[in-house]
This record gives structure tokens, sequence and C-alpha cells, in this order.
């Protein structure tokens, strides 16, 4: 049927008319979306330890302030006695499941993030090199693209990844150059480069990795695979790497991180300290002591980052989730002030990402509002050795963008016989979850069918 064109023109300004009264209605909605009040924010970039209101708005961080009026907001939520911080960021995660490969972290030992991550505050996880530049497309494709967690990567110098020791111990399979101008493809989505897992006695796949991070201008992470005389760690952390590089399994003992006098840092890890490389916690399956953590704690030695090494072998071991990883060096002597650090600005900062990791305003609304439960506590290491704690951290709330992804006890909702939120039909800007809809609270009883 073809419409007459005055039709149109009639339809048409009823149309603008539409656009115009909505536009209308937008502007007369409280200025922010949602408000958490009363909260402990911890922001350790902005310098902010105190109990403040947080306000977000389309996504951002709107304003952080001592006190914001509910009236201001489409939803408030109260969180006193919970800490509110940025949504945390774990740098070494294997997050490239799926491809169906076995005994492959291109594969069978790598997590879907989405299943990790915001039960525990996480809102953005590195893929510590599972894949090189061969297959980081089809990550990105696979995991990077689809994930509701903010999932960036270190490419592995190996080119074909992290997928056995048939690729990985392959010397002619890393290529410093290729593996840089695939990161320079995908520029704050490749974050760094990875080494890993080498047993030979050569440095060439740490001087590959430092070509690709230096024309890529991000950092190296290091996982500094078999113990070789040739190449010992003193020569790794003063010579070879540059500051602002990474070196992860910094409590594994597996390579000289303990000085075998004082059990306090080696000479090694105080030098590169110096120099400006960081220290990242990566506890993984294998990779943590307490015989180490503890003394090196003690003398003062604590991670720049708290990560995990997520996967198969360490999401039900002594590693278990970030917030288990924070708790364990919490029970060790760590203030929850420091924890919250290593887990938001300061991977941030090591990955070049320092507009992630923060609560300033503008800033994209990540955020884990997160409570200190009080009790008894154990926590293991690879040897399953323990250490008792009396506190432990929990995800209450999470919110990723700007909107509600994880809520533990339901803080957000209404209990069930309550009056609906008269803000209801806006619930889109702050949650990710369903509101009731209105017609059912009030609807006659049908007669159910026997
Ligand atoms: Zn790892």
């Amino acid at each position: 049927m073809k419409l007459p064109q005055k039709y149109i023109a009639q339809c048409s300004t009823v149309l603008s008319l539409l656009i115009a009264s909505s536009a209308f209605a937008q502007t007369a909605l409280p200025a922010y979306d949602l408000l958490l009040q009363q909260g402990h924010v911890i922001d350790a970039k902005n310098h902010i330890d105190s109990v403040m209101d947080v306000a977000i708005k389309d996504g951002k961080i709107a304003k952080v302030a001592q006190h914001i009026p509910s009236s201001d907001a489409l939803k408030t939520i109260d969180a006193k006695g919970l800490y509110v911080t940025p949504g945390l960021i774990d740098i070494h995660v294997h997050v490239y499941a799926g491809t169906g490969e076995r005994n492959s972290y291109a594969g069978d030992n790598s997590v879907p993030p989405d299943g990790f991550t915001f039960r525990v505050g996480v809102t953005t996880v590195v893929d510590a090199g599972c894949s090189g530049w061969k297959n980081f497309e089809d990550f990105k494709r696979r995991i990077i693209d689809r994930s509701k967690t903010r999932v960036l990567a270190m490419l592995n110098i190996v080119g074909s990844g992290m997928r056995g020791d048939k690729y990985e111990q392959n010397m002619a399979d890393m290529d410093g150059d290729a593996t840089a101008q695939m990161a320079l493809k995908y520029p704050g989505t490749v974050v760094g480069i990875k080494t890993a897992h080498f047993g030979g006695p050569e440095w060439t796949p740490v001087e590959q990795a430092v070509i690709a991070g230096t024309k890529a201008n991000i950092p190296v992470m290091v996982d500094f695979g078999t113990d070789r005389p040739t190449r010992p760690l003193y020569d790794l952390l003063t010579v070879k790497l540059r500051p602002g590089d990474i070196y992860t399994h910094m409590y594994s003992g597996l390579r000289h991180e303990q000085d075998p006098t004082t059990l306090g840092p080696s000479k090694a890890f105080i030098e590169g300290r110096k120099r400006g490389i960081y220290f990242d916690a990566g506890t993984g399956g294998g990779s943590f002591k307490w015989s180490l953590a503890v003394p090196m704690v003690k003398a003062g030695f604590i991670p720049d980052s708290i990560s995990t090494d997520l996967h198969i072998g360490s999401m039900n071991g002594a590693t278990k989730d970030e917030l288990n990883v924070a708790s364990k060096m919490m029970a060790i002597g760590l203030s929850l002030q420091e924890v919250v650090a290593e887990m938001t600005s300061h991977p941030a900062h090591e990955i070049k990402r320092d507009d992630l990791g923060n609560l300033s305003e503008g800033s994209v609304a990540d955020i884990a509002v997160l409570s200190v439960e009080k009790g008894h506590y154990g926590f293991t290491d690879m040897q399953n050795t323990r250490v008792d704690g009396t506190q432990k951290l929990v995800a209450e709330l999470t919110i990723k963008d700007g909107k509600i992804v994880y809520d533990l006890n339901g803080m957000e909702a209404k209990l069930w016989n309550e009056p609906l939120d008269p803000n209801a039909k806006y619930a889109s800007r702050w949650t990710t979850f369903a509101p009731r809809a209105p017609d059912t609270h009030n609807a006659p009883a049908k007669e159910m069918p026997h």
C-alpha cells in the first residue's frame, strides 16, 4: 500500500513531537542514574580513604563527594559498612577457553572469564600470553569480543601461544617484530608481552619479548620458566628487562627470589625493584609458597600487583580467586588499603591503562563494593601448608560500565511484596537485572490448571 504524502507528513510531525517530548522527559530526570551512599571509598589514585557518596551517570563516575542527596539519583543504594573501590583488575589470568585443544592454555586449561570475575569484584582481566600474534585474533573473536568482563591481553612471544612444549620451546616461533605489529594493531587491548615456561639456556624469549615490548611501548611480563645458570635472575632484573616490566610468580621460590640467609628478598629482587621492575603475585597452581611470602612481606617486599594466574589448575586450589589472594596477603600483614591499591590503580598503571582502576570523575564506572568478613579462615599455598586469618574479603556488588552486574545479597532489589520502585522503568540505566514488571504486581490471581 502506498501512503499518501499528506499522511506521511502528519506522521513525521507526530514523530518529531514524540522525540521532542521524550527529550523533555530526559532533561527532567534526576542528575544521576545510580548513587552509592555512605560507603567507605578506597581510591588509591585519588588518595581517598574515607566515607563518601559516589554518583554514576551514563556509565561514568559523575561525582564523588561527602553528601549527594538521594533525590539527585534514579536509584540509591546504601553502602554503609561496606568498602567502595574501583572495579578490580587481575593482570594474570588464562581465559582463552573453548577451542577444544587439550592440555593447552589456548584451550582446555583456560577458563571462561565471566564465571570467575564479577563474583569477586573483578571487572578487568588480562590474559597473560595464552595467544601469540598468530592466534590472538581468534582469541579476540572467541572471548574478548563476547565477554561481559573487560578482557585485555598480553601476547605470548611464541607466535602460536601457550600451547605446550612443542610450541613454547620453539625459538624459531619467537618473533619480536611480528608480535609488536599485532600489538600495535590493537592498542589498549593488547597491553603487554608475555614470556613463559621456557626451559632452554638461551635468553632468546626474553630478548624477543623486550624487542616487541619496546616497539609497541608496552610492558613485558616474565614467567622465568626453568631456573638456568646461564640466565640468572639477577641479570634478568638488572640488565635484560626494562624499568616498567613485570616479574610474575614473585613468591614461587623456583628461581632464587628469596635470599637463602635472610629469607627476605634476594639481591636480584632488591636491585630489580630499585630499577623500577614491577613484582606481581600470580599465585597460580604452583607459584606461591608461604615460606617465601611470610618472611618477604615481613621484610617489606610486598607485591606491586595482586593477580591470580587463574586457570583450571588454580581455580579450585590454593589460589581460588582474586579476593582470596588479597585476603591471604591481608592475613600476613598487608592492609586493606594496600591490597585494594594492588588490585586497582597499581595494575592499571603497570599495563599503561591509567584510565582504569580509579574513581576519578569522568572515569568508566567500574566499581567493587566489598565487605570484610570477620571469623576464622584458612589460606593454603602450593605445598598445602596453611596460614590462618581472621578477615576475608567478599564482593557484595559489582558494577561494570555503570551497571550492576553482580549483587550477592540483592542490595538493589526491593522486597517482593513492597510497592514497585517508581523509577523501575529506567532500571536499565543502572542494572543488568530485570525489574519486576508493573502489571504482575496487582494482577488478579489466575486459576492455575491442575
Ligand atoms: Zn600464568
